[in-house]
């Protein structure tokens, strides 16, 4: 690439990182576009094994209906009860202050204030002493994240899911697997594969890699949804990126991205767009898009923030339109991801503003977010995990940015948890702590609504139900 990242184009570095594959894949990609294969029923290996456990009549028979502990006062003998904490669920609502959790196989049997019964002495018990248990923490928009190596670092700091929004279909099959050569347990791994978009459109043009799939027509609108979805995708992802004022990309056509939605419907998969300009923002939002990743602005380029500032436009009361198009988002359950960590690095490290003009910049995101929330849109916990300037593990400068934006640590955590799930379908089954989901949790030593940091503060890391961490203290 001859333009070297000039002023206008480090405002489209949100996602700067090197493809481990770059070898093009899209003749392939066009053939099997072309010959389309039977619908397929269930899409990932996660999803199968949850309908082969809910099939067998011992879990089936734990209804979310007949917590065990009220209607008979025993617990089966391999249990795992953690007990002596307060309980924050993951759904919003008031802490538990002296709770406990039982777990059966996978499974989340009870949950609530702590209650007597009989127990066979094989019941494993952990006192936490007062610690506090919340779900396992989902980042719900990160790249890089197929290495099963790089995702049990990700579990070793409680983050017990993670979404990838934008791989090659090479990397795909390696979401699959849970446990690293060393047979250490990963983060399960949601992914999406590579972004529709139109051909010579982001990502494959910034890039240069085989992140994109091109979609020229609604018939391969279509037909790439089912390619997707068959070689495991969990969401789909589009990408809206007109990119540069002064050389534009092409984007995907509303009736391409209205087709794209609808056929991920018939399956209940999500369909996650990337937009970060608010002009291209009505085509995700008319087409019924899910979720919005990062955040859009109306500004193009550094000239136009420039611009912008001079004339005391860089608030939203100069932007109505764009209010009523959250506004839009908030009344139709459109979710957002913010990605401020990454949004923030990139404006921190756009040279050609002034330090004061960063700030701006950067007030004006959060102002954003702000008016998202006070207004009702749910927002989600995915900070761009990959790209350039984004911490890795834990991704608590994200917390601490929301909380910036005036989202209370419950709000915070929620979006971590369950609003993170729902943002990439699996709040069926993840991100609160209820009675019937998976087990996925954590337990922090301290109280995160006091002060969030204390999420870094992991003492025990429950997935699947398997106990995979527990400090030494406990
Ligand atoms: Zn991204």
């Amino acid at each position: 690439m001859t333009k070297i990242f000039n002023a206008t184009l480090i405002l489209f570095m949100a996602l700067l990182v090197s493809c481990a594959y770059s070898k093009p894949v899209n003749q392939e990609i066009l053939a099997a576009v072309k010959t389309p294969g039977p619908k397929p029923t269930s899409f990932s290996e996660f999803s199968r094994e949850r309908n082969r456990l809910l099939e067998e009549e011992a879990i089936s028979s734990l209804s979310k209906k007949t917590p065990i502990l009220l209607s008979d006062a025993s617990i089966p003998s391999d249990a795992l009860l953690i007990t002596n904490g307060i309980i924050i669920d993951g759904t919003g609502k008031a802490p538990i202050p002296n709770g406990m959790i039982i777990i059966w196989q996978k499974q989340i049997l009870y949950v609530g204030p702590l209650k007597t019964f009989t127990n066979s002495p094989d019941v494993d018990i952990i006192d936490i002493e007062g610690n506090t248990m919340m779900p396992g923490i989902i980042n719900a928009h990160t790249h890089h994240t197929y290495d099963p190596v790089t995702r049990h670092n990700l579990l070793m700091e409680g983050v017990t899911s993670i979404c990838d929004l934008g791989c090659s279909m090479r990397c795909m099959p390696h979401f699959d697997e849970h446990y690293t050569p060393q047979n250490q347990p990963a983060a399960r791994g949601f992914k999406a594969g590579p972004m529709l978009t139109a051909p010579g459109g982001y990502p494959g043009t910034f890039y240069g890699n085989s992140w994109h799939y091109d979609v020229s027509n609604v018939t391969e609108a279509e037909a790439a949804v089912y390619d997707l979805l068959s070689r495991g995708s969990d969401v789909i992802k589009i990408a809206l990126e007109p990119g540069p004022l002064q050389d534009p990309w092409p984007v995907l056509k509303p009736s391409e991205v209205k087709k794209i939605v609808d056929t991920a419907h018939l399956y209940n998969v999500k369909v996650c767009a990337h937009v970060r300009q608010a002009a291209v923002l009505d085509i995700a939002l008319t087409s019924g898009v899910d979720v919005i990743e990062h955040i859009p602005v109306p500004y193009r380029s550094v000239d136009e923030i420039k611009q912008y500032l001079k004339e005391d436009k860089l608030h939203l009361s100069a932007w109505p339109q764009l209010q009523n198009q959250f506004r839009y988002m908030a009344d139709h359950n459109v979710i957002l991801v913010p990605t401020l960590e990454a949004n923030i690095a990139v404006l921190n490290q756009t040279c050609q503003l002034t330090e004061s003009e960063q700030q701006q910049s950067i007030d004006f995101v959060l102002e954003i977010v702000r008016y998202f929330h006070e207004i009702g849109g749910v927002i989600a916990l995915g900070n761009d995990f990959g790209s350039v300037g984004v911490e890795r593990g834990m991704p608590i400068k994200e917390m601490e940015l929301l909380l910036s934006a005036d989202l209370t640590p419950m709000d915070v955590i929620r979006a971590g948890t369950y609003s993170a799930a729902q943002a990439i379908g699996y709040d069926d089954q993840l991100g609160s702590l209820e009675e019937g989901k998976i087990a996925d949790l954590i337990v922090v030593d301290g109280d995160p609504l006091a002060d969030i940091i204390t999420i870094k503060k992991v003492t025990i890391i429950i997935q699947d139900g398997q106990l995979v961490y527990r400090s030494s203290e406990l």
